[in-house]
């Protein structure tokens, strides 16, 4: 067994349970894991991204619309008209401020979009033979020849949100930083990273904010650390264990009950 690839979202899943894992990447299984809350966060980060490309509201405002009204009609049994409306207008609330939030957050620097959707594929370390593949949601340029790379992140509450901001997640703009840097030969000096969060409430006032992380060279080499060391253990694992603890927390794995991961094996 070989893994030649690994994204930031695939070691995430090993974290959270080894099995989990090599179901989706060892085994290629398929895992349908969309929600309405994460189709609803990928249309309204793909109409942000275009927004901010072409710096037209109104456009990315009706778009969003009428592909959110498509989708409620059509899936009318999954989602009732209380909550599709709602997130309806929490997405035409944050489309609204999303420019002007980043332009506030430039202040009187010029900035342009270097690129969206950014596709990044190399080798991941030196001393492994795996490759390392990602996207990054969006990168600004300034005047200055800065850049900054971003990722979107919906949530429901941007207070909570970076109350719990961790190293894990992190670690995924830290990492891109890095291959970024390597990409287009860029000195890390020159780069930023921040996360752009978007609040899934209509009466928010402030609903689009950016948080900037720091990454300095210290912070890079403990991921990097990290990934070396679990690019070591995929290298040598024959055996995937099962995470018990994760089952149900948070919003709970797609696979508990099913014939991937029963429940009466709870201890194989
Ligand atoms: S149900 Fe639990 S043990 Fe099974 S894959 Fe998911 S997290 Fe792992």
């Amino acid at each position: 067994m070989k893994i030649d690839t690994v994204s930031y979202s695939s070691l995430k899943d090993f974290e959270k349970c080894a099995h989990y894992y090599k179901i989706g990447y060892v085994d290629h299984i398929k895992l349908f894991d969309s929600t309405i809350e994460t189709i609803f966060g990928k249309l309204i980060h793909k109409c942000c991204q275009n927004i901010l490309k072409a710096g037209q509201e109104k456009n990315g405002m009706e778009y969003f619309e009428k592909a959110w009204d498509k989708f409620s009609r059509l899936y009318k049994k999954y989602i009732s008209t209380k909550q599709a409306d709602y997130l309806k207008d929490s997405g035409l609330n944050i489309l609204e401020n999303v420019k002007s939030s980043i332009e506030k957050s430039f202040g009187k620097i010029k900035y342009e979009v270097f690129s969206t959707e950014e596709k990044i594929e190399m080798m991941a370390l030196e001393n492994h033979t795996q490759r390392i593949k990602g996207f990054i949601d969006i990168v600004f340029k300034t005047e200055a020849n800065e850049y900054e790379i971003s990722d979107f992140k919906t949530c429901n509450s941007i207070y909570l949100w970076k109350k719990y901001l961790n190293k894990e997640t992190e670690r995924q703009l830290v990492l891109y930083k890095n291959y970024f840097s390597r990409k287009h030969d860029i000195k890390l000096k020159d780069i930023i990273i921040s996360f752009i969060l978007l609040e899934k409430n209509p009466k928010s006032k402030n609903p689009v904010q950016i948080v900037q992380v720091t990454s300095g060279k210290k912070k890079i080499g403990n991921h990097l650390s990290y990934l070396n060391n679990r690019l070591t253990i995929l290298d040598n694992i024959n055996f995937f264990p099962k995470n018990r603890l994760n089952c149900s927390m948070y919003n709970g794995c797609v696979l508990d009950g099913t014939v991937f991961c029963k429940k009466q094996n709870h201890f194989s």
